[in-house]
Order: structure tokens, then C-alpha cells, then sequence
């Protein structure tokens, strides 16, 4: 029982020992606002340079070179506390001080240290990730915006359009048969399909089973704590002139080799009896196309299509084309069959230019209705 109180304090003790010596003090620094001298001493009270007094609301921060504060009494001022502001004269004084060191009053219940309060600044952790935004010059804004109202202004413009009238001057069609052949293929599969001949069968891989087969020793990296270390984390303003060092205990982590048994895995093939198969098969045979400038339009034909159980249709595909002249121009305009069966040469057609732009569009919608 005793030994181990006695452990439980050594080890408090050493631990406090430790933590005490890297708590750092440092000196501090303030800029004054009177005459623009940078760069005072933290505990000075006054300006080195106007002896102007410390402001109410002074910032104190630490410089680069702060040194660190080694001096046994400086170091019991600076954790004292903060100074107290003279609720008459608001100057500043040390907490040793019973009167204020700038008017002489004596310091009473009324006398604060708000503005001088202990101050905690902590280190951001993750540095705040900048974020990628897209940054575009005024200049290349203001010739985007143009670019963008000009697009919509033509699309508004290219609106407007004139019926105009045209006449018929030739006519064009293209008709194409997609055919199939119905064609004895050699195949290979687990079962011989309908009307299928066997040419021969043989013993193949149909699929394969996992099987367990025994362990074997794997060796991994895990992270595993080792111990923990004393990472500074942030600075504490005292108050008084005077910083801090603020320390946090973190876990210390190492990559350490695990090994593990792990199920080890076969692979079984599973064998089945497959077959090699003649069938017959409707098969891609091509393409027939017929096309002219002649009324009127026909299929494209083919004697192999008389025998319907070798030869059929797949897909049939049809365009139908009007030539029409407009002011000496002549344009081919695609339409719909009925429109192409009703019209004749020399019949007149409405069409459609833009108001604006003078270009042609095309036959009106309501003509292919
Ligand atoms: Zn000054
Ligand atoms: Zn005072």
C-alpha cells in the first residue's frame, strides 16, 4: 500500500517538475499610440520613448525573438496576475501595487483589470485550406458579359422571320432495306438449343468453388500508441506584459508490424459436360438501296428475298427530298413523305429568312403538317 502511494507521488511529482520547466514565460511587447514607438517591453508601464502610459486597451503580442524569462522573481510577477487600471487615472499597475504608481490613489474595489484580463491564443490545428476560387480580372468580366448579351441578343433577333414564297424545282429519295440470311452457324454452349445438330461434346470449366485451405501468417502495419508528448498548442496573454507557453499531452503513435493468421482460399473447378452445335441463325446480310430523282420512290429489290425461311427484312429506312429556288439560290430541304407525294414541279412552297440577318431557314413547320 505504501509503496505504491509512494510511486503514484514520485511520479506526479517528476511529471510536474517537467511540465513546469517548459512552460515558458516570455516577454511581451506593446506599440504606443502617443508618439508610434514600436516594440515596448510588455511589463513597462510607460513608453521608453514619450513616457506616454500604457493605453486601456493595449494589445500586447509576442515578437519573433521573444526571450524567454529565466529570472525567479520576474517569473512570479509575470504569474501574479494581470495588472489593474486606476479607476480614476486608468493607469496601469502591478498586483504587488496597493497605490496607483501614476496618480497615488490608493486601489480599492472600484479599480478592475477588464481590459487586462488572461488571454488564451491557440494555434490553429489545420491550417485553413485556401480555397480555390476562380478569379477573374474586371477587364475579362467585362468582355464576358458582352459576350454573353450578345449571344442573347442574336438569339432574340434570329426570332424574328419573314414568310417567303419558292418554288419547286426537283425532287430527290433514298430508300435502304436492312436484310438478314438465316445461316448455319457453329456454336459452343452447356446445352444444344432447338434444332440444333451435335458435332461433338467435351469436358470443360463450368465455374469454380472457394474451398478453405488451411492459414497462413500475414504480417501488417497497424499504428499503435507508444507514449504521449508534451506539443505546445497555444500562448496565454497574462495580463501583464507577460506570455505563456500552453502545452497540450498528445498521444505519440508508431507503425508496429502485426502478424495475424488468415484463412487461406483454393479455387475448385467444377467441370460439365459443353457442346459444339450447328444452328441456324438469322445473320446481317447487308444493305440493297435504291435511290433517284424520279416520281415516284420504290423499294429496292432483290430475288433472295422471295425465299422468306433464307432471306427477310430487318429495317426499312425512307428520306424524301424537295429542291427548292429562292432569289437564284436552290436549297434541299428533307420532308415528309406525304408533302413529297402532293407536290409537282414548278408548285410554289412557303419558306421562311430570318427579318434581320436575311438568311434562309427553311420550309415553314406548318407545310410538313
Ligand atoms: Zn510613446
Ligand atoms: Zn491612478
Amino acid at each position: 500500500m505504501y509503496a505504491t502511494n509512494y510511486s503514484i507521488n514520485i511520479r506526479y511529482v517528476i511529471k510536474y517538475i517537467i511540465f513546469t520547466l517548459i512552460m515558458a514565460i516570455k516577454v511581451g511587447r506593446w506599440d504606443c499610440v502617443q508618439c508610434g514607438y514600436v516594440g515596448i517591453k510588455g511589463p513597462n508601464t510607460h513608453c521608453d520613448k514619450c513616457g506616454a502610459a500604457r493605453p486601456e486597451n493595449v494589445v500586447f503580442y509576442l515578437a519573433d525573438d521573444s526571450e524567454i524569462v529565466k529570472d525567479s522573481g520576474k517569473i512570479k510577477d509575470a504569474k501574479s496576475g494581470a495588472d489593474w487600471v486606476c479607476s480614476f487615472c486608468s493607469g496601469h499597475n502591478k498586483v504587488s501595487d496597493n497605490i496607483c504608481q501614476s496618480c497615488g490613489n490608493d486601489r480599492d474595489k472600484t479599480d478592475g483589470d477588464e481590459s487586462l484580463k488572461e488571454k488564451i491564443h491557440l494555434f490553429n490545428k489545420k491550417p485553413k485550406k485556401e480555397k480555390k476560387s476562380l478569379k477573374l480580372s474586371k477587364g475579362f468580366k467585362r468582355v464576358l458579359w458582352g459576350f454573353i448579351a450578345f449571344i442573347v441578343l442574336f438569339a432574340i433577333l434570329a426570332q424574328f422571320t419573314t414568310d417567303i414564297n419558292v418554288a419547286v424545282i426537283g425532287f430527290k429519295w433514298e430508300r435502304s432495306l436492312e436484310i438478314e440470311e438465316n445461316r448455319k452457324v457453329v456454336e459452343d454452349d452447356w446445352q444444344i438449343p432447338q434444332g440444333g445438330e451435335k458435332i461433338d461434346s467435351y469436358r470443360a470449366v463450368h465455374h469454380y468453388n472457394q474451398i478453405e485451405d488451411g492459414t497462413e501468417t500475414v504480417t501488417r502495419t497497424i499504428q499503435k500508441q507508444v507514449g504521449t508528448e508534451q506539443v505546445k498548442i497555444g500562448e496565454k496573454d497574462l495580463g501583464n506584459g507577460y506570455f505563456e507557453d500552453i502545452y497540450e499531452e498528445q498521444p505519440v503513435y508508431e507503425d508496429v508490424d502485426e502478424t495475424y493468421e488468415a484463412t487461406k482460399y483454393k479455387q475448385i473447378p467444377v467441370y460439365k459436360t459443353k457442346y459444339k452445335y450447328s444452328v441456324f441463325r438469322w445473320k446481317d446480310a447487308g444493305k440493297l438501296n435504291a435511290s433517284d430523282t424520279n416520281k415516284p420512290a420504290y423499294w429496292p429489290k432483290d430475288e433472295r428475298l422471295e425465299n422468306e425461311n433464307t432471306f427477310r427484312i430487318k429495317k426499312r429506312n425512307e428520306k424524301y427530298y424537295i429542291t427548292i429556288k429562292s432569289d437564284d439560290k436552290t436549297y434541299t430541304e428533307e420532308v415528309k413523305l406525304e408533302l413529297w407525294n402532293n407536290t409537282n414541279i414548278a408548285d410554289t412552297l412557303i419558306a421562311q429568312e430570318s427579318s434581320v440577318f436575311g438568311t434562309f431557314l427553311g420550309l415553314k413547320p406548318i407545310m410538313q403538317n
